[in-house]
Order: structure tokens, then C-alpha cells, then sequence
């Protein structure tokens, strides 16, 4: 038997694959290989552009062998902005150039006055995706710190206030997701790496606000962000050891969270932190997504099998360290292969050693 007694939603075997997120979109619908690239497309072209990009980026997952799919993020330009700015309350032509993440600066929307969602985001999207698979399906959400980080906020002048209230706009798109047939919502919070005060004060509570009442399994990514130069730059100045998930991790095995997806490959986090977050579900990023070097099934492995000291099997997803949006097509393709091989290698391991014990 390969399945495990886990939750009647899905009914998956072990070590279930997935993605952070976003894949490349690609070059007839945006400028490949880079962030906030513009749509080639308009109107009526764009929409069924982007329903034509989302139906490849399942593809290329399914040709791999990823079980739990994603859209690619591909409908949506950034991960953030493109949901702010389908809010009420935003104002998405004034722009301003704001320092995100306490590290590099950015072209974010403005927020003029009381926000509130007017409709549905993603959920015709999700809908789209539910109908070509019957495999389990995991829609991204940015978070609500994360999301108060990219933008200027000229009307509630408070990080925290203005959380509470994407809490709750978000809490309203995710429970539609929900019933649009998604398994698994995931809150992207990058923010949580960087504002460690705030996270403790008041992230974390944001995000179960965000889940409260959902019906399906939630998660929230922490990593260290797309492998850009301000990331990468960033990253050499944190030292040989990297600590930051032990401010947050404590706060975070409280919360009602199901699933932490967290950046574990070729970074310098010290693995034994996840060990602080013992009993949830974790998603092992095995993937550099800030190289274009293609992992070994075995490197995947070894990163994998370092996370089951830590991790009990039945709750290890192996999953990409973040978003291969600004990754070229084949790179990604050979990552998304990589990490089924790898997954494929630990998972026999596991089978055999549990044959044997039995
Ligand atoms: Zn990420």
C-alpha cells in the first residue's frame, strides 16, 4: 500500500510532489525569464491567452510527475500586485516606488482608501484548472504581511490594520476557491523572513484569520525569496547560518496552519530547525530555484532524506524552494523532473525499509 490515512480530501501517496508556485510563463503571452513582465495580449486574446498558458504549465507538471498541480500562476503578473490591484480601494495607475521586503525597491499599486474586494479574483481560474484534473490542486494566495509590503499605503497608515483587513478579503476568496474544488490554499508570506517582530505580533493571528473556516487544507510559504539579483545579494550578507525560521517557527507550530512549505535546498538553513515545527506538515523545497544549474534525482534525495530526521514521512511534501517564474521553460522542466526522481528515489527507500520492518 502506498496511500496513507490522511485527510478524506486527498487521498495521496507518500511524499506527494508540488511546486511553490509559479512556473515560466510563456513568450507569446509575457516577456519570458523576468518579473512583472507586460502581457503581448489584449482583451478577449489575453483571457484566452492566459486559460491557453495555465492548460501547459498542468501539462508540464503532469509530464513530470508532480502530484499535487498548481495554475503556474500563470493569470497573473506578480504574485502580490496582481491581487491588490483587482481590489476596491487600490489605486493601481498611481504607483510608487517602495522598498519591499526591507531590501530592494519595487513599482507597487497605492492604497487610497478602504479596501474591500468587489468580486471574485481567482476563482474563475480555479474553476478553469479543477476541470481539466482530477489530481489534487494547491492555489496560492499572498499573504496578508506580505501583501501590506508590496504596495504604499496612503489611507490606513498602519502595517497592521491594513493586515486585518486583507486578512479578510482574502478569507472571502479562499473559502470560494474552496468550494470551487481547490485542496489545498497557500499563503505566500516571504514577508514572515524578514519582519520577525510582526510576524509574532500579529502575522501569524492575520493568517488564521485569513483560514478561518476554510474546508480545506491551508499552507503558508516562508522562503528567501525568487532567485533575482536582490535576493541573491541579500542572501550573502545572512552569514553561514540561517536562522530566521527559528524566530517564527515557535508561533507557527500554535496556529492552526496545516502545512509550512519552506526553503531547504542549497540554502544555509540548519535543518535541524524544522524539528520546531515537528507534527505539521512540511514542504521541503529540494529545488534551487536561484540557479539555473539542474538538480541530481540524488541531490533532491539527499535533501529530502536530510528533512526526514526531522520530519515524519507521512508529512513530508517535497516541493520546489519557491516560484520558477523567472526561470526559462527547459530549466524549469528539468527541476520539475529532478524533483520527481529524487521523490521517486526516497520513496522507494521508505516502502522498503517499511516492507522490511513488517
Ligand atoms: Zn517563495
Amino acid at each position: 500500500m502506498t496511500t496513507f490515512n490522511q485527510s478524506p480530501l486527498i487521498q495521496k501517496k507518500l511524499l506527494p510532489t508540488s511546486t511553490a508556485g509559479s512556473l515560466p510563463k510563456p513568450s507569446w503571452l509575457a516577456e519570458p525569464e523576468a518579473l512583472w513582465s507586460p502581457w503581448k495580449l489584449e482583451d478577449q486574446e489575453l483571457v484566452d491567452g492566459k486559460q491557453d498558458a495555465l492548460s501547459i504549465a498542468l501539462h508540464q507538471q503532469q509530464q513530470a510527475g508532480i502530484d499535487i498541480v498548481s495554475d503556474g500562476e500563470q493569470t497573473r503578473q506578480h504574485f502580490v500586485t496582481t491581487f491588490i490591484e483587482h481590489l476596491s480601494g487600490v489605486d493601481f495607475e498611481n504607483r510608487q516606488t517602495v522598498k519591499i521586503r526591507d531590501r530592494y525597491e519595487a513599482s507597487v499599486p497605492t492604497v487610497v482608501g478602504e479596501v474591500s474586494r468587489p468580486k471574485a479574483v481567482f476563482v474563475e481560474d480555479a474553476k478553469f484548472l479543477r476541470s481539466q484534473t482530477k489530481q489534487p490542486i494547491k492555489w496560492a494566495l499572498p499573504g496578508p504581511m506580505t501583501m501590506v509590503d508590496t504596495l504604499f499605503d496612503d489611507h490606513y497608515k498602519s502595517r497592521e490594520q491594513l493586515a486585518w483587513e486583507f486578512a479578510k478579503i482574502l478569507n472571502q476568496e479562499a473559502k470560494e476557491l474552496a468550494a470551487a474544488g481547490v485542496d489545498i490554499i497557500q499563503f505566500d508570506e516571504p514577508a514572515f523572513n524578514v519582519f520577525f517582530d510582526e510576524v509574532n505580533d500579529w502575522g501569524v493571528a492575520c493568517l488564521e484569520r485569513a483560514i478561518e473556516g476554510l474546508a480545506c487544507e491551508t499552507a503558508v510559504h516562508i522562503c528567501y525569496g525568487y532567485g533575482i539579483k536582490a535576493n541573491t545579494d541579500w542572501k550573502k550578507t545572512l552569514g553561514s547560518e540561517w536562522r530566521q525560521y527559528q524566530e517564527i517557527f515557535p508561533k507557527l507550530k500554535k496556529s492552526n496552519i496545516d502545512i509550512i512549505s519552506l526553503e531547504c535546498h542549497n540554502s544555509h538553513v540548519p535543518i535541524e530547525l524544522l524539528e520546531l515545527v515537528r507534527g505539521k506538515k512540511i514542504m521541503v523545497g529540494a529545488i534551487d530555484v536561484a540557479s539555473n544549474a539542474i538538480e541530481t534525482p540524488e541531490e533532491v534525495a539527499n535533501t529530502l532524506r536530510g528533512a526526514l530526521k526531522y520530519v515524519d514521512a507521512d508529512k513530508l511534501y517535497p516541493c520546489t524552494n519557491c516560484g520558477m517564474a523567472p526561470l526559462s521553460r527547459q530549466v524549469a522542466t528539468g527541476k520539475l523532473k529532478a524533483l520527481s526522481a529524487g521523490a521517486d528515489i526516497v520513496r522507494n527507500e521508505l516502502l522498503l525499509q517499511a516492507s522490511t520492518i513488517s
